[in-house]
């Protein structure tokens, strides 16, 4: 028997109900589309495209629409799959001349940013299929495909001794997190992982796939910078890669009872430490799994992770005051740059999840007493501060519409969504976990922390807001693309 998908297992957020449905018939395959004028949108697609978009109905459709957060039920019009830059070509043609909406995806992590949006008259454009990485050691950078995620590159970076300012999950993709900031173990010394793209490959709405970069279409490459899929779909994109072959890296662990003491010595320690220091401190609330290891199954923990590009020395003298507090299990080691993905534990597959953040300015003693108040409440499976500032609150001379972040932490509050029946213990406890630190929060956003639909961005871009818009008007009037972070 037929394994249900994990889509099929926890439909807990459904975007466009599939009622009243037209069957046509075209090519001798049959279309479930809703009504006429759907018909022969659906027609065209399937004319210009043939087998790289799949509808309702079609093999494969129901796979190729459920996103990495399994927890969405994203419910396009029809899912297009490109294998290059001119099938990306193809496809934007053929939805514009449909009068359909374009949204690129390459894979789902942010889905629940989408959440909200009317998808019935979406092509979602899945880039899963165009991935590759090609790396130039001597000029240390690195020409990543669409699609890709951020394993490709590691992988390919790592023999010659580089890697980038990836984020702590192997399968996000390059492109997603990028164009919309992308805060790393390296941020506080190196800045926002959006200031290494040099150059963007992009199909823009009028159907043509122009090159953006400083020099060339320099408006649009300061708008793609945070902007991201609201200007089009990357097909590929240039990046700077960093010669580091090994960092200084690991995590710490006690019993979540520490959390109160082992939380504020974080804050306290964070307050001096150097920006070659960039951690976060989490509580975690694990289920009782089999499939997790024992000593986590059911238990609450709290943990600091992250890393420091320093000597072991220096790195270890750091580390003391936190290492003084007795943890568990330390790991901290000097470990293979690519290894660095892996330290924070995100998980390997696909997941439901709700999540939410707020950004602070500052850990107060009494801010302390509210994160951990709010850790452990029940349904809560991850109350995470992360500590930025630093570099990466400073704003690049030659960056984009976004190249900073403003604020000095990130609070990220992560809740499970095993069983659709959970998902509004789940929305809730997310919610508290952020509405714990409302005295503190400041007016800013991280954009790649936005997973959640209806998201005030103009938070995330400050001055910029005004510009990009201007410039969205200017390069997509019609509003083809449909983004997670929308402008
Ligand atoms: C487990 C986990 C760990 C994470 N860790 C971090 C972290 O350490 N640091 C951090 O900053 N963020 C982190 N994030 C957030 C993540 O970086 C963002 O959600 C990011 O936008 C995901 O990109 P994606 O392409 O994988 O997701 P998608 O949902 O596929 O894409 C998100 C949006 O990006 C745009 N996009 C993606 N690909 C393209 C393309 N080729 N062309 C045009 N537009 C495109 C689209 O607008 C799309 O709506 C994490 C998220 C998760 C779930």
């Amino acid at each position: 028997m037929r394994q249900p998908t994990m889509a099929e297992s926890f439909p807990t957020i459904r975007q466009t109900p599939s009622t009243e449905r037209h069957l046509m018939s075209l090519n001798d395959l049959a279309i479930d589309v809703p009504d006429a004028a759907a018909a022969a949108a659906a027609a065209e697609l399937r004319a210009a495209l043939g087998d790289r978009v799949l509808f309702p109905g079609d093999p494969g459709f129901d796979a190729a629409r459920t996103p990495w957060n399994v927890a969405v039920d994203q419910y396009p019009f029809a899912v297009a799959l490109p294998e290059s830059a001119d099938d990306v070509v193809d496809i934007v043609r053929a939805a514009t001349l449909a009068g359909l909406r374009v949204a690129p995806q390459s894979t789902g992590h942010a889905a629940a940013a989408m959440a909200g949006a009317d998808l019935s008259r979406t092509v979602l454009l899945s880039l899963r299929g165009l991935r590759g990485v090609q790396v130039d050691p001597d000029a240390r950078t690195a020409r990543v495909l669409g699609g890709s995620v951020w394993s490709d590159v590691l992988e390919s970076a790592g023999p010659h001794g580089l890697t980038a300012l990836h984020g702590s999950a192997a399968d996000v993709s390059v492109v997603g997190y990028l164009l919309s900031g992308g805060l790393s173990f390296y941020a506080r010394k190196r800045g926002l992982g959006v200031n290494c793209v040099r150059a963007v490959h992009v199909v823009t709405a009028d159907g043509r796939l122009v090159h953006a970069s400083a020099e060339e279409n320099p408006d649009l490459f300061w708008a793609l910078r945070g902007g991201s899929g609201a200007f089009g779909v990357v097909v590929s994109i240039e990046i700077e890669l960093l010669p580091i072959a090994d960092v200084f890296a690991g995590m710490l662990l006690w019993d979540a009872s520490r959390a109160a003491e082992v939380t504020h010595a974080w804050a306290e320690w964070t307050r001096s430490a150097p920006e070659s220091a960039t951690t976060t401190l989490r509580i975690m609330n694990f289920p009782p799994l089999p499939q997790l290891p024992p000593f986590l199954s059911g238990r609450s923990v709290v943990v600091v992770d992250g890393a420091f590009e320093e000597t072991d020395a220096a790195a270890s003298a750091l580390l003391e005051p936190l290492r003084a507090l007795q943890p568990e299990m330390d790991t901290f080691a000097r470990i293979p740059a690519p290894a660095l993905v892996a330290v924070h534990m995100d998980p390997p597959e696909p997941t439901p999840a709700v999540t939410d953040h707020v950004m602070l300015a500052a850990f107060t003693t009494e801010a302390v007493d509210a994160f951990v108040a709010v850790g452990r409440t029940p349904g809560l499976f991850v109350q995470e501060i992360r500590h930025v500032g630093g570099a990466a609150s400073r704003p690049s001379p030659d960056g984009g519409a976004v190249s900073s972040l403003v604020g000095e932490y990130v609070v990220h509050s992560i809740a499970m969504v095993p069983v659709p029946e959970a998902a509004p213990v789940a929305s809730a406890a997310a919610r508290a976990g952020v509405a714990a630190m409302e005295p503190w929060r400041i007016d800013a956003v991280a954009l790649t922390f936005v997973d959640a639909p209806d998201v005030d961005l103009t938070g995330a871009f400050g001055q910029a807001w005004a510009r990009l818009r201007q410039l969205k008007l200017q390069f997509d009037p019609a509003d083809l693309f449909a983004a997670a972070r929308p402008v």
